[in-house]
């Protein structure tokens, strides 16, 4: 392992990316950094694609993003065992979490995005009585950046690269280091679609390649990843004042109330940490349960946790997969061992898997943590549930909201009613009631976190409005009557006005309408 890390420094100083399988530390290929001037040329030549490609009907546009889908189901193993042998997620996972996401909001794109982006009129209430009329038209941005993480690799870059292009913008992706090769697949299956030339390209890269990025000139860029990197994008962006999307890390709580079927909400729970390693910005980092269940719940937690089987991605029967990298495993050990050393209770797991060859961390599930505890505060992003418990619902509301993060959060309960009300206060940009996680790919609704947890939505219509300009026409057909606000002013003009303002917005609304009218037929325009 020490050889293989050795190995990846020198090529790295090499302007070189090597990519591993990480559950087996295989090495799956070398590859190019994309350098600053090949970034250059690239956004040149995406600018120069954008007139004729934003000239296309979006039904023109879809008909290639029909393409991307047929390719994607005629290649469906192949790009599934590509997404589990280089992030180290199971074969089923690829598919579930990475493939059928893409294909559900291709789908969604192609039946929608016409509706959505077609011009809308707006009402302008009183204003219409003057033969005033306004309309919205939605036009693409120009060229956006996409910069993605590694733990979906499939279907966050490509949901949103479909949406990006579809509402007629030019896409350049700087995908994770860590998953390159899924990055090349991503710019095959649009290559395949027949898309113009420069209207996609994928660059390849470090953390420095996105950067470059970043600051070449682009009208957006659209981030996934860490709070930490999302701080320093938008601080790059700012200095060409670049509009950003961020979508950042999460440590999203799981209230479970006293009612709940513990069963159902005990597999839940276990899912929501587990899958993909627990590295989803959306999995159940903290679970608070009521105090009357929690023994119950724990119990069965550990039960179920203690069937789950680690191991490599493409062995078909593996539910845990391997982490993504050493980095990764050394922060989830490093916040269990400080919980342990604080006295937390270590009830399964709580270390390393050194059966297997890659980077494995056995799922955990651990109790007598508090907020004092990094394992509750800092985003773990590994196969970890700590487990607190709470008296009444003002508590656990009290408990989830205190984070500097805002993604999404979920409440378990029989009585929905109640769960609505404990939604509507919680800080974050998703609840779900009675489910976790998978809110992800439901493409038809907003994605996005409060507080650090990042700025801006992707996916449904809040996601299409990031990839578009809003642009108001104004049409006044009275093109004949000069305004009465127009030139020249006098005493009468502000008279006039006054009496508007009271005819307008005070009870006064006879005499006010009776006075402005006189003074209205005195007013002189030029
Ligand atoms: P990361 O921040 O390390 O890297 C993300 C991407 O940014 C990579 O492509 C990386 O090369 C690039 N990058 C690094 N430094 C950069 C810089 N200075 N300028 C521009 N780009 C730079 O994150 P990661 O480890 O790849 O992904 C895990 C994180 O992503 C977790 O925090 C997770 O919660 C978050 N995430 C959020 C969402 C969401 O939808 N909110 C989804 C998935 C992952």
């Amino acid at each position: 392992m020490a050889l293989l890390l050795e190995d990846r420094k020198t090529l790295n100083k090499l302007n070189k990316l090597l990519s591993i399988n990480p559950g087996t530390l295989e090495i799956i290929g070398e590859l190019e950094v994309t350098t600053e001037k090949e970034i250059k040329e690239i956004v040149e030549k995406a600018k120069k694609s954008f007139k004729e490609w934003a000239s296309l009907t979006i039904k023109q546009r879809c008909k290639y993003m029909k393409k991307v889908s047929d390719y994607i189901m005629k290649n469906l193993n192949n790009i599934a065992e590509l997404i589990s042998k280089e992030n180290g997620k199971p074969f089923v996972e690829a598919i579930t979490a990475d493939i059928m996401p893409t294909l559900e909001l291709i789908d969604y794109v192609i039946k929608n995005s016409e509706n959505i982006l077609s011009s809308e009129n707006i009402n302008l209430g009183k204003w219409n009585l003057l033969n005033k009329k306004s309309y919205i038209e939605y036009e693409p941005l120009g060229v956006i950046g996409i910069i993605s993480p590694w733990n979906f690799p499939f279907s966050i870059p490509m949901g949103q690269i479909v949406m990006a292009l579809t509402c007629g913008n030019c896409v350049i992706l700087k995908h994770s280091e860590h998953t390159p090769f899924i990055g090349l697949e991503i710019e095959k299956v649009f290559k395949e679609s027949g898309l113009p030339q420069g209207v996609f390209s994928v660059i390849t890269g470090h953390g420095l390649t996105g950067s470059q990025l970043v600051s070449s000139g682009l009208n957006k860029i659209v981030f996934t990843g860490s709070v930490s990197t999302g701080k320093k994008v938008m601080e790059t962006a700012a200095k060409t004042l670049t509009p950003v999307v961020l979508e950042l890390g999460g440590k999203d709580p799981m209230i479970v109330l006293k009612d709940v079927n513990i069963d159902y909400a005990s597999s839940g729970a276990v899912w929501g940490a587990f899958t993909n390693s627990g590295q989803v910005c959306a999995s159940i980092e903290r679970v608070y349960v009521h105090e009357d269940i929690a023994d119950e719940f724990i119990y069965e937690v550990v039960k179920k946790t203690s069937m789950l089987k680690q191991g490599i991605g493409l062995d078909k029967t593996t539910d845990v997969g391997a982490m993504i990298s050493l980095q990764q495993l050394e922060i989830v050990e490093n916040h269990v061992n400080e919980a342990k050393s604080k006295g937390a209770k270590i009830l399964i797991g709580g270390q390393r898997n050194l059966d297997l060859p890659g980077y494995f961390y056995k799922p955990t599930v651990l109790t007598k943590v508090d907020d004092s505890f990094k394992i509750v505060t800092d985003e773990t992003f590994g196969p970890v549930m700590p487990i607190m418990t709470f008296k009444n619902d003002d508590e656990a509301i009290e408990k989830a909201n205190n984070s500097i993060y805002g993604l999404s959060a979920s409440i378990w309960t029989k009585d929905i009613e109640k769960a609505k009300r404990i939604a509507s206060k919680l800080q974050a940009g998703s609840v779900n009631i009675n489910d976790c996680l998978s809110t992800y790919a439901l493409c038809q609704t907003p994605w996005g976190g409060y507080k650090e947890s990042g700025i801006g939505r992707t996916h449904g219509k809040f996601g299409f409005m990031e990839f578009v300009q809003p642009k108001h026409i104004h049409v006044d057909y009275n093109y004949n009557t000069k305004k009465f606000w127009w030139y020249k002013y006098s005493q009468n003009t502000i008279d006039m006005f006054e009496n508007f303002l009271k005819f307008m917005f005070s009870d006064s609304k006879i005499s006010s309408s009776l006075k402005f009218l006189e003074k209205f037929s005195k007013n002189k325009t030029i």
